[in-house]
């Protein structure tokens, strides 16, 4: 007999939704907590990642309703972008139509698993009552300039037939679509995120909840450097460089200069040079990023032009137009030292050019076949010879300065956040494009400006552009013809401040302070590393911006981040390599076929659930299947949430038969009650010991978020409680407090059944979510220590305490860890370990 999950998960996701139970109130006097997932683009279908995802927040967010929290946990949908566009040029089916739809579908799979979102807070982000107040912060962000449109190189990407923002350029090719990236001059609406390099920078230090590996990933995306921008002057003075170098001390060491193949003077210089306008052109198609130019050949173009070395009146140096430099970083402009820079070194050696050594390695002889970067003593530098680099470089610095040849200059790798897009489904701009009066403004009245919903795609065509009537307006200033902005905002915009919304969903204006300031800063923030960049880089960059315009108080949105792991399956090949799905593949006399006609199946590595490779496993199936706390329960249960985790045929029935165990605790339980004559004081106070030392691990675990140790925890005292049952000497109230303390704890996991079963013990008018998170006593859950003697061959090299009953294996750990028996068995073989439990332990060497 197994427990009727079906009649029992609808029961409870009825209540919960009669009561509104998970509405959050911003007048409440608790303190406030705020759990957010990021929200889920409505693909159609949920998928394991969003179960795991969502099953992570849902438990914490119930976790600190129970602790006494008023909880804010929202959900809602980040609705623009190209999947609805090809899916209406695929079925002839309107983008909205087809995002209502997923959301209705997906919106339902998500109450079937019984996470409790306020859903009076949803959001839609294609909905006009969101993307209004999108459209009035990008016109307070060009009103004080930090939305702004100009000519610039771009990312291209032919799929899509748009532009990507740098940060959407991953290797060389589109984020989503996988084709490499062209380069375009177009004229593209961007915001100044790089007002905000240095404090994204600096603020960093502020974010001690994120993993440490996200935080370096922004470090390094930001990409501060200091040193000197240098002006060089071409040789018949026609035109001067401004180059920009993190090495000025190795100045005398220079001998070549280049540019980017996008920078001015390179398309000034092709202008009546067919050869070089060639080059031009074939870099600029070229993939740019960092990546693949560190890893591509070094090439470049002799203009044969000369540039005087700024500090040598003899020394020209030939300037060269290559593929590695970029205009994106610091001026666009280098001069190569070959025998300090590897990169030049590469260049140097390909192109025949000298070169130059200007610091003498402390311990080694120089290379002749590689760059010298390390430390070392300057020479070949006059006024620096003799010097350390670092000083070298400080000497340097204040020259250039003082002789007003140069100064000290700091970049950032982190470019200016590109936010048009050519394309339809996406928040329109609103500007209006006037030849009289230029770029005007939409007045706010006007807005929101809203998507036609007549419009025909057609492959490389901006549905906005060509559509006959919806661009051609009347100038608000002039009141002549005039054109609207037809293109869209990267959906990026949107995701960068939804959070704050949810706060105010209904305030007239897109923040409203007060309410804003009493649920943020968020307390975690649940999502995956792919965004580790983009999208909380967007978000920290609007925070800061939001503040400066006086929409909101505080510094940084997000107070802890957890990026989880992806949910895996191993993948399974017929012997022709098509890819099979798990319930194509069974096991017949332990092989592996194929279920129709036992063909053999080629079993795979364990790798992250895709559509391409088929190792998916649907959520539908296993709730209809299992129910949803096992679903819940098996995502979480088996590893750290910010690990990857294997998902397993055994694990999720496992997980299904603890559900059932449980159940019959239940039943147990109930007729233990008539065995009292048994009991004794000592049975009991151990359990009741046992009970309260989980509460400590178990809320440990929690603070923690790692729910795969409160459930071992939480398993531990499961058969604690059965053995206590079958021996049958504990008295009936601390098997009781055993059990229900179990329910209270695996509550925010699995809330269907815990619900249920609190209800039969307690009666039909109590709800476990109005019951307070248990307490531990602290009489009862400390945990007895003993002093353990530690001897080396006998003789005592010092003790320690552990907890009564520690395994050999924590003994042993411990008595090897303490220093004088480390120095005793330094060098030498331990031999044996000798451990007499809660006593001693001898190590013999
Ligand atoms: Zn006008």
């Amino acid at each position: 007999m197994s427990y009727p999950f079906r009649s029992v998960e609808k029961k409870w996701q009825g209540t919960w939704q009669k009561l509104n139970a998970f509405q959050a109130n911003t007048q409440s006097t608790k303190p406030k907590a705020y759990i957010l997932e990021m929200l889920p683009y409505p693909s159609g279908r949920l998928h394991m990642g969003h179960v795991r995802n969502y099953t992570i927040g849902d438990a914490l967010a119930r976790y600190k309703r129970a602790l006494g929290y008023e909880v804010l946990h929202p959900m809602g949908w980040d609705a623009f972008g190209l999947p609805a566009e090809n899916a209406a040029m695929d079925n002839q089916v309107a983008p909205q139509l087809w995002i209502e739809n997923n959301i209705a579908h997906m919106k339902q799979q998500l109450q079937s698993l019984g996470f409790g979102y306020d859903w009076t807070r949803e959001i839609n982000t294609s909905d006009p009552s969101y993307y209004e107040h999108g459209q009035k912060i990008f016109l307070n962000f060009y009103k004080r300039d930090l939305a702004f449109r100009k000519e610039s190189w771009v990312n291209w990407d032919p799929v899509e037939s748009s532009v990507l923002a740098n940060e959407q350029v991953i290797n060389g090719r589109g984020w989503r679509s996988g084709a490499l990236v062209e380069k375009r001059k177009l004229n593209q609406w961007s915001l100044r995120i790089t007002n905000y390099a240095q404090s994204l920078l600096e603020d960093l230090k502020l974010l001690t909840g994120w993993p440490e590996k996200v935080v370096r990933m922004q470090e390094n995306w930001i990409g501060r450097s200091t040193g000197a921008q240098i002006t060089f002057a071409s040789k018949n003075d026609d035109f001067s460089l401004d180059i920009f170098t993190t090495r000025p001390e190795t100045l005398f060491g220079a001998s070549f200069c280049a540019i980017a193949a996008s920078h001015p003077i390179a398309e000034m210089l092709a202008a009546n040079n067919p050869e070089l306008q060639e080059f031009v052109t074939s870099c600029l198609q070229m993939s740019t990023s960092e990546e693949s130019l560190s890893t591509a050949e070094k090439k470049g173009h002799d203009t044969g032009k000369k540039i005087r070395h700024p500090l040598l009146p003899n020394t020209e140096l030939p300037l060269f137009v290559t593929n590695f430099v970029l205009m994106d970083y610091g001026t666009g402009a280098i001069f190569g030292c070959p025998a300090h820079d590897e990169r030049d070194f590469e260049f140097a050696t390909l192109y025949h050019l000298p070169i130059l050594p200007v610091i003498q390695p402390n311990a080694e002889p120089l290379s002749a076949t590689q760059a010298y970067t390390g430390a070392g003593t300057m020479m070949n530098s006059q006024f620096l010879d003799g010097l350390t680099v670092e000083a070298a470089r400080e000497k340097m610095l204040n020259f250039l300065e003082t002789k007003t040849l140069g100064q000290r200059r700091t970049t950032y790798r982190l470019r200016d956040w590109c936010v048009s897009r050519q394309r339809y489904w996406g928040c329109p701009i609103p500007v209006i494009h006037c030849q009289n009066c230029g770029i005007v403004p939409v007045p706010e009245k006007d807005l929101p400006i809203l998507l036609p919903e007549d419009v025909t795609f057609e492959h490389g065509q901006n549905p906005l552009d060509i559509h006959p009537t919806w661009k051609h307006v009347t100038c608000p200033t002039c009141q002549n013809p005039a054109t609207r902005e037809t293109d869209t905002l990267d959906t990026f915009f949107e995701s960068s401040w939804y959070f704050l919304r949810y706060c105010c969903p209904q305030s007239p204006e897109p923040i409203d302070a007060e309410t804003v300031k009493t649920w943020m800063p968020i307390s975690w923030y649940i999502g995956g590393i792919e965004h580790a960049v983009l999208h909380l880089l967007y978000s920290r960059f609007f925070t800061k911006a939001l503040r400066d315009g006086g929409f909101l108080n505080f510094d940084e949105p997000f107070e802890k981040l957890l990026t989880q792991g992806m949910v895996c399956h191993r993948t399974y090949q017929d012997e022709a390599g098509r890819w099979l799905y798990p319930s194509e593949v069974t096991s017949l006399n332990d092989q592996l076929v194929t279920v129709e006609r036992h063909h053999p199946v080629i079993e795979g590595r364990s790798e992250k659930m895709s559509k391409s490779k088929k190792n998916l496993v649907d959520p539908v199936d296993i709730i209809e299947t299992f129910g949803a706390d096992t679903a819940r329960l098996f995502t979480i249960s088996d590893t750290p949430p910010d690990r990857d985790f294997d998902w397993s045929y055994e694990g999720l029935e496992g997980c299904w038969r603890y559900l059932n165990r449980l159940v019959r605790l239940k039943e147990s339980l109930d007729q233990y009650q008539s065995q009292e004559n048994k009991e004794t004081p000592a049975a009991s106070l151990t359990l009741r010991k046992t009970t309260h030392q989980m509460i400590v691990r178990i809320t440990q675990s929690y603070e923690r978020l790692v729910f795969n140790k409160a459930i071992a925890f939480a398993r531990e005292l499961t058969r604690t409680l059965e053995e206590a049952l079958e021996a049958g000497l504990a008295n009936h109230e601390s098997i009781r407090e055993c059990f229900e303390t179990l329910l209270l704890t695996l509550n925010p996991m699995i809330p269907h059944l815990t619900s249920e079963l609190w209800q039969q013990m307690r009666g039909s008018d109590q709800d476990i979510m109005n019951t307070p998170w248990p307490q531990a006593d602290k009489a009862l859950s400390a945990i007895d220590q003993v002093t353990i003697a530690v001897q080396v061959n006998g003789k005592l090299r010092g003790s320690f305490d552990a907890a009564i009953d520690s395994s050999q294996e924590i003994l042993q750990e411990m008595a090897l860890a303490l220093p004088l028996v480390q120095r005793d068995a330094e060098g030498r073989t331990i031999r044996r370990v000798i451990i007499v439990p809660n006593r001693i332990v001898n190590v013999v060497v």
